[in-house]
């Protein structure tokens, strides 16, 4: 048992191992940034949460409170239990990594949630076995009949959370989102910290 909040770095990675049954309580401590999030099944990690699988079985594009999350052997990884942020996630978009950040024009190295998810998997001595496609919470990717997206702000605000409740023991990750070229973790362009709490 962790009650005591840890912290997701600004534009940084952060794992931890959660046990069947337990609850995680994801903070958007500032209200603006977005969390890329990962779930691994402990017991073998090629096992993983899917955004492929899950939308299949929700039938939702956003998860809602209520909705289970589905691995790509298409069973229950974690459920979505209390959603305070407005409910606005993102299950579209890949992790951002070196590629995206160089067809942004970036000339320079920019950190990146791919990055973040190996680096956090790390601490715990793990590898992904890839980058499994994110549930990108309180990220706002809003889509038009024509079937046009857009990279939005979040409609997020300081301290909203939402709660996953563990349905196997994992391996959960995040990765505070370190994009700063598009507006996505507000019109600022300055990535947070945000905070998690296993329960
Ligand atoms: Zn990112």
């Amino acid at each position: 048992m962790n009650a005591s909040p840890v912290t997701i770095p600004a534009r940084r990675g952060k794992a931890a191992f959660v046990a069947a049954g337990q609850s995680i309580k994801v903070i958007n401590t500032h209200g603006e940034q977005v969390v890329d999030t990962w779930a691994f099944n402990r017991a073998d990690i090629t096992e993983f949460m899917s955004m492929e699988h899950t939308r299949s079985g929700s039938r939702h594009i956003i998860p809602r409170v209520g909705d289970a999350m589905l691995t790509n052997h298409r069973r229950p990884i974690l459920t979505l239990t209390e959603d305070t942020s407005g409910g606005i996630h993102d299950t579209l978009c890949a992790a951002c990594d070196r590629y995206r950040y160089e067809g942004l024009g970036c000339t320079e190295p920019h950190d990146n949630c791919t990055d973040n998810l190996a680096a956090g998997l790390a601490e715990l001595g793990l590898t992904p076995p890839e980058t499994p496609s994110p549930l990108n919470l309180f990220m706002n990717i809003p889509w038009t009949p024509d079937g046009e997206i857009a990279f939005e702000p979040p409609i997020s605000t300081p301290g909203c959370y939402v709660v996953l409740r563990a349905e196997m023991d994992l391996v959960i990750a995040f990765s505070a989102c370190p994009q700063d070229l598009l507006p996505i973790n507000g019109r600022a362009g300055k990535p947070t910290e945000a905070h998690f709490v296993i329960a």
